[in-house]
């Protein structure tokens, strides 16, 4: 089911349950922003989700509703989780799924990164 993008924040969805710990998670990098974490079901040879630590349920919401702070907090949480994954010469791409139209199905604001391989299937 895709993510209704008027609904309010569903506190049970499975990346809030990732962030209180209620399922186990292989941290990637964690700050007080954000938490990066592998998909289970990755695209590429490098799949990972950055995610902000804060209750938002699209790119849309956290760019209305988040403060200056997260915003910068996870802007420099994905660049930190590239360089650590050693990715800063081959690059990577990133993608935020915003609704239904996109096809987002977790609602938690959760970027995408995808390396590790040239990447198919360019869209842009
Ligand atoms: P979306 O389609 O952009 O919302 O992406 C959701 C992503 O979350 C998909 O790529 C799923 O494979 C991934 N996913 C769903 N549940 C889990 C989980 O428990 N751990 C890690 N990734 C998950």
């Amino acid at each position: 089911m895709t993510v209704d993008l008027q609904a309010p924040y569903d506190v049970n969805n499975i990346f809030a349950r990732i962030l209180r710990r209620e399922i186990p998670v292989e941290i990637i990098y964690e700050d007080d922003y954000a938490l990066a974490f592998p998909d289970i079901a990755p695209q590429a040879p490098i799949h990972v989700l950055i995610i902000p630590k804060g209750a938002y349920v699209s790119s849309a919401d956290f760019g209305a509703s988040a403060s200056d702070a997260e915003i910068a907090g996870l802007a420099r949480a994905i660049t930190k989780v590239a360089e650590n994954l050693g990715l800063s010469h081959s690059g990577y791409r990133l993608i935020s799924n915003t609704g239904p139209d996109a096809g987002q199905e977790v609602p938690h604001y959760h970027v995408h990164l995808l390396a590790g391989a040239k990447l198919s299937a360019k869209l842009i």
